[in-house]
This record gives structure tokens, sequence and C-alpha cells, in this order.
């Protein structure tokens, strides 16, 4: 025995048994277990002692449906100058999450054999994921609009900024800013919540026309952004009168009434050099006119 006051093997058993850590050995030929700590065979192999999992392999013993050795064994990755090979995985028996030690080591017979002594780290790596899932659920509610799950305005800026700078150069960028015509109507007559009905309705239409190179936004209250590569101004035209088209067969039932609304739209076109504020300008410009004649149409910037 070593210089602690350890004594005999049956009081080494004893401090294994009663680590809260998985330790087991096996034969990293045959891939026999040759040892498990009770902590593992209680937690893990789901028996009562070692003599219900002896001779049977670490795959059969450590892992659920696994008749051969499992594609991710580290047997293959130790190190064989003694130091231990680190690695997180969730058991697929129980489900819980270990941080494992893996190392080789000689058995007493020679033979080359792996010592795991691995930890749960469950707690950690579920507090880890919700904090995951919290950033992704902040960096979405900073991104999108509230009513029409569309991208809001600065969403529009960084991800048409985005999609410019992927293009090859000399691709032509089109983009296309809708108000709808007499908005503040449907508020006065059916009140807000009918006007937000709607909003919702356009958003729901317009979300159709997103894609990798389509980005859609709601850019204010009651317009819309839509940036993308085109082949021609002829095909982006087209591409804006499609959209203003599908606004204008929108129809929501509330109550009695069945709302509907249309779009002016101001377009603007340039190459990839153009920055995407210089196209909003040119495109609201263009609104403008849609609007100062008569509204219901397409203007070009
Ligand atoms: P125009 O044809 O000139 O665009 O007329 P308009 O009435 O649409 O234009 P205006 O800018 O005068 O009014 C826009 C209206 O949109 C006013 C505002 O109350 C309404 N609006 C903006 N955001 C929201 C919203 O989130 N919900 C509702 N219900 N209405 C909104
Ligand atoms: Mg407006
Ligand atoms: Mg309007």
């Amino acid at each position: 025995m070593n210089s602690l006051t350890v004594s005999t093997s049956k009081d080494l058993e004893n401090i294994l048994n009663h680590l809260d850590a998985v330790v087991y050995v096996s034969d990293i030929a045959t891939y026999e277990l040759l040892y498990m700590n009770q902590y593992a065979i209680a937690n893990i192999a789901g028996e009562a002692d070692f003599t219900r999992i002896k001779g049977k392999r670490c795959y059969q013993v450590l892992q659920k449906n696994q008749s051969g050795p499992c594609s991710f064994c580290t047997n293959g990755k130790l190190p064989d100058n003694g130091d231990s090979y680190v690695w997180e995985f969730k058991n697929t028996r129980n489900n819980r999450w270990y941080q494992c030690h893996d190392r080789l080591i000689t058995w007493h017979d020679n033979r080359l054999v792996r010592l795991e002594v691995a930890a749960d780290i469950t707690e950690r790596k579920e507090a880890e994921e919700a904090l995951q899932h919290a950033q992704e659920q902040l960096k979405w509610l900073a991104d999108t609009d509230g009513l029409t799950h569309l991208y809001n305005r600065r969403a529009f800026y960084k991800n048409a900024e985005k999609l410019r700078l992927s293009l090859p150069t000399n691709t032509l960028l089109g983009l296309v800013l809708l108000d709808i015509d007499y908005f503040k109507k449907v508020n006065d007559t059916y009140g807000h919540e009918a006007g937000d009905k709607v909003l919702e309705a356009i958003g729901f239409t317009l979300k159709t026309f997103t894609s990798e190179t389509t980005i859609v936004a709601r850019t204010g209250g009651e317009e819309f952004a839509i940036f993308l590569p085109i082949k021609s101004k002829k095909n982006a035209k087209a591409f804006a009168q499609q959209i203003r088209g599908a606004i204008g067969k929108i129809r929501v039932p509330y109550y009695k009434d069945v709302l509907s609304c249309t779009a002016s739209a101001g377009m603007s076109t340039g190459y990839t050099s153009i920055q995407i504020s210089s196209l909003m300008r040119d495109a609201d410009r263009a609104l403008y006119r849609a609007k100062a004649s008569g509204r219901d149409s397409l203007c070009e910037g």
C-alpha cells in the first residue's frame, strides 16, 4: 500500500464506491468491463452489483441499444503518454451529461485498459442550454417586429447589408418600399385593433416572399421594405407589382366587416457597391411620387 492510510483493497473499493463519479475500467482490445464502481453500477448500468455485469462489454452496459463498439468510443484517442483525454457526453442510458476523463493504464496482468472517471455535469449543461436559448430568444426579439414577426428596421439594414456584401460584384439589387394607403382611415373607422389585424395579415403575406436572398421587413408603422438581388429592372418591377397585388388581395374578416387595403410602392435599383441607405432614399422619393400621383401604384427611383 502507499503512504496514505489506505490499508486494504476493501478500503480502496469503499472509497471508489462512495465517489460521486463514474469509475470504470474496460479492456482496450475486447471492450470487456473489468471494473465498475457502485455509482456507475447504480446510475448507469441500473444494476444492484457487479456480478450481473461481469463478462459484459462496456458498450452493452454503459449505452442503450448498443450491439457493437460505440461510434463515439474514445479508445483510439487516448494518449499513450499517460495523459487523459477529456470530453463531454450525454449518456444514452440515463440521458445525463458527463465530463469524462479517459486514460490508458496497464492492468495487473499487463494488458492495456481504459480507465474512465466521469463527473455528472447535467446541471451545468442545462444551465448553458437555457442561457443559449435565452440569448437566441433575445436576439430574435431584438431583430423581430412583435406584430408581424417580420424583421424590424434595424434588422432590415443589418441583413440587407450582409446580403449585399455576400453577393458577387456587379449584381443588380432592388429595394421596394411599401406604404399602406389611407391606413389611418382603417384605424379611425374600425379601431386600432382592426388596424393591427390588417398589419398582421400583411406581415403573413409578405413573409411568403422571404428567402435567403430576399430580406423582408416592417420598417415603420404601416411601411414595409424588401431587398433582393434582381435580374433586371423589368423583373424587379414585376416583383414589386406582384407584392402590391398580393397585399391588395388580403381580406381580413372583422366582426361584420371584411377589411382590405392597397399599397403604394417606391422602387430603387443599383449595383452591389451602392449603400443600402442610398437605395432607401431613392425608393422613399419614388414612394412619395406614387402617393402624390394618387396612391395604389408603383414608381421607380
Ligand atoms: P397614406 O396613404 O398617405 O399613407 O395615408 P395613411 O393614413 O396610411 O398615412 P399616415 O402616415 O397619415 O398614417 C399611418 C397610420 O398608420 C397612422 C397610424 O395610426 C397607423 N399605424 C402605425 N402603426 C400602427 C400599428 O402598429 N397599429 C395600427 N393599428 N396602426 C398603426
Ligand atoms: Mg406611412
Ligand atoms: Mg400609409
